[in-house]
C-alpha cells in the first residue's frame, strides 16, 4: 500500500476544560483524495482537522504528513503550513488585512518571497478563485461567498499540496455553497487533496470520494459514501439522515424495481438507472443534442450571444467562479449554475443542445466526462469546443 499523503494514528485530545474531544482517531488520507470527515456537531471534525497542520497538538498518538512524524518546532510547522493549508469554516478569522490584496500577499510575504513572486501568487490565487479586480477592496464589506473565496485565495496563494476545510459551506447561501465546492472540485481536478468537515450528509455524498463517519471522538466507519451512507444504523448512530437520492435508489433496489450495483451520485445516473431498469438499455428515444463547451478566458461574448439568438444552443450553463464572472459581465443568461455538465447532459439526450461557459483545464475535464458519459450509456453526444473566429462556429469536434 503506498504511504498516504497525510495520516493520524491513534489521535486523542482533551481541551484544557476537560472537554475531550477525541478518543484514539486514525485516518489516511491518499494524496489527490477528495475526503468528507462527516458527523454531528460537536463529533470532534474541527478538532481532528486541526491537528492536520499542527494547529492542536495530540495529547497521544502521532501526525504524519509524507510518511514522517510532524515536529512542532516554529520551523517545520511554518513549512508544514505551508504543505497543509487551512481553510476555517467563518472566513473573518482568517481574514486580517484591510485590503483584499494584502490579505493574500500575507502568506506568500510570511514565506520570504520576493515581492514579484508575492505579487505572481497573489494575481494567481485571486484569479483562481474568480476575484481579479477586488485587490483594493476592504475585505470586510464583502459578501459571505466573497469572504471565503478571499480566504481561500490567502491558502491557495502559498501553492500548499494540501487543502483542509472546516465546514466549508456553513453560512453560504446556496449559490455560494455551489460555488465553492465547485472551486474545490477544481482544486482537486488540478491534483491537490482535499479534505473537509461537514454535517450535510447530502453534499458530502456527492462531492467525496472517501467518507469518514465521526461521532463522540471515534470514528464509526470509513469507505467510499455510497458505503458508509448505506448502513442506516451506522447513519442513526450518527444521528444523521441518508442522502435523499442513495435512500431512494436502494429503497428501489429492495422492491427489485432497479438491480443492485454502484447507487447514482446525481440525478442523471439515476435516470440513466431507472431507464436502463425499464428498458433493460438506455432508450434512444430521439437523436441526442449536442454540447458545446467555450473557455470563457479565450472567447468573445457576443460570439456566445449570437449562439443563443439564433438559436444554436437552448441552454447555457456555467462552471466555476470566472465562468458566472465572466456571464455576469457580459450578462449572458445562465440557465444552469450547479451540476451543468449533468443538466446539459440531461437535455442533450431529449434532443436539446447546450453551451458550458468554463475556464482553463475544466473545458478538457467537461469534455471528458461528457467523452465518458456516451461511451457508458451508448448515446453519442456530439462535444465541440467553440473556438474564435468570433463571427464563425469554428469547432474542434
Ligand atoms: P465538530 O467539528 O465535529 O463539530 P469539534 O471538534 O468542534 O466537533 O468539537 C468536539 C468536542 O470538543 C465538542 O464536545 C466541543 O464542544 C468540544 N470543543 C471544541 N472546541 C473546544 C474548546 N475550544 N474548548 C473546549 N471544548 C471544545
Amino acid at each position: 500500500m503506498t504511504t498516504p499523503l497525510l495520516e493520524t494514528d491513534n489521535v486523542a485530545y482533551t481541551y484544557p476544560d476537560g472537554t475531550a474531544a477525541l478518543a484514539g482517531v486514525s485516518i489516511r488520507i491518499a494524496a489527490g483524495s477528495k475526503t468528507a470527515l462527516v458527523g454531528p456537531n460537536g463529533a470532534g471534525k474541527s478538532t481532528l482537522l486541526l491537528m492536520l497542520n499542527g494547529m492542536l497538538r495530540p495529547a497521544s498518538g502521532e501526525v504524519r504528513f509524507s510518511g514522517r512524524p510532524i515536529a512542532y518546532d516554529r520551523r517545520s510547522l511554518r513549512e508544514l503550513r505551508r504543505q497543509v493549508g487551512f481553510v476555517f469554516q467563518n472566513p473573518d478569522v482568517q481574514i486580517i488585512a484591510p485590503t483584499v490584496e494584502a490579505d493574500v500577499a500575507f502568506g506568500p510575504v510570511n514565506l520570504g518571497l520576493s515581492s514579484d513572486a508575492v505579487r505572481r501568487a497573489v494575481k494567481g490565487a485571486l484569479g483562481y478563485v474568480g476575484l481579479d479586480g477586488y485587490e483594493r477592496r476592504p475585505p470586510h464589506h464583502l459578501s459571505g461567498g466573497e469572504k471565503k473565496r478571499v480566504a481561500i485565495a490567502g491558502i491557495l496563494a502559498m501553492d500548499p499540496a494540501v487543502l483542509v476545510f472546516d465546514e466549508p459551506t456553513n453560512t453560504l447561501d446556496p449559490a455560494s455553497s455551489e460555488e465553492v465546492m465547485e472551486l474545490l472540485d477544481e482544486l482537486a481536478s488540478s491534483g491537490r487533496t482535499v479534505l473537509i468537515s461537514t454535517h450535510d450528509v447530502e453534499l458530502a455524498y456527492r462531492w467525496a470520494d472517501s467518507v469518514v463517519l465521526m461521532e463522540r471522538g471515534s470514528i464509526l466507519a470509513r469507505g467510499s459514501p455510497e458505503e458508509v451512507f448505506s448502513d442506516h444504523d451506522l447513519l442513526a448512530a450518527a444521528r444523521l439522515k441518508p442522502p435523499a437520492l442513495l435512500d431512494l435508489y436502494n429503497e428501489l433496489g429492495l422492491l427489485g424495481i432497479v438491480a443492485p450495483g454502484t447507487p447514482p451520485k446525481c440525478v442523471l445516473e439515476f435516470t440513466d438507472r431507472i431507464e436502463r431498469a425499464m428498458h433493460g438499455r438506455a432508450p434512444a428515444r430521439c437523436e441526442p443534442g449536442a454540447i458545446s463547451v467555450c473557455d470563457a478566458d479565450r472567447i468573445d461574448a457576443a460570439h456566445i450571444r449570437a449562439l443563443v439568438e439564433q438559436g444554436t444552443v437552448a441552454h447555457v450553463g456555467a462552471m466555476g467562479t470566472r465562468a458566472k464572472e465572466f456571464a455576469g459581465r457580459e450578462q449572458i443568461f445562465l440557465d444552469y449554475t450547479y451540476g451543468v455538465i449533468d443538466k446539459c447532459i440531461l437535455k442533450a439526450l431529449i434532443g436539446e443542445n447546450s453551451l458550458i461557459i468554463t475556464t482553463g483545464g475544466m473545458v478538457e475535464h467537461a469534455r471528458r466526462r461528457i467523452g465518458e458519459y456516451s461511451t457508458g450509456s451508448g448515446r453519442a453526444i456530439r462535444v465541440t469546443t467553440v473556438q474564435e473566429p468570433a463571427n464563425d462556429l469554428a469547432a474542434r469536434e
